[in-house]
């Protein structure tokens, strides 16, 4: 099999659309799979699904999970970003994250506050 045959054969699509990578992860839950280039050096199962699906990853380009799922491989949620590009990306998601949370807690609070206004 190749690289792309053993990519494919183990992705696991959810309802979301995300294809679920279910070999090996690194520590920052990236999927890696085995190359078929000399020694079998490891690669990131999304820069195989990138290059397999859509075409070669530019020098000095990333790819950008749109979905936020590190180890999804659907070629379909990538997008080749400039590491700049990412980074500003991964801010702004976070920013948003702690929004949300912030919004969230206020609505809980309004919510034990009216519970409290009943009795
Ligand atoms: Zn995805």
């Amino acid at each position: 099999m190749t690289c792309a045959e053993r990519l494919w054969a183990r992705v696991e699509p959810q309802s979301d659309g995300c294809w679920v990578w279910q070999g090996a992860k690194n520590s920052d839950g990236y999927g890696v799979i085995r190359t078929d280039a000399p020694g079998h050096p490891l690669e990131y199962t999304h820069r195989v699904s990138y290059q397999v699906s859509i075409g070669p990853i530019k020098a000095g380009l990333t790819i950008d999970h749109l979905c936020c799922r590190r180890d999804c491989a659907n070629p379909a949620h990538f997008e080749q970003v400039t590491r700049e590009e990412n980074t500003r990306r991964r801010n702004v998601r976070r920013a948003r994250e702690r929004r949300e949370m912030r919004q969230w807690d206020q609505h809980l609070a309004s919510i034990r506050h009216t519970e409290r206004g009943k009795k």
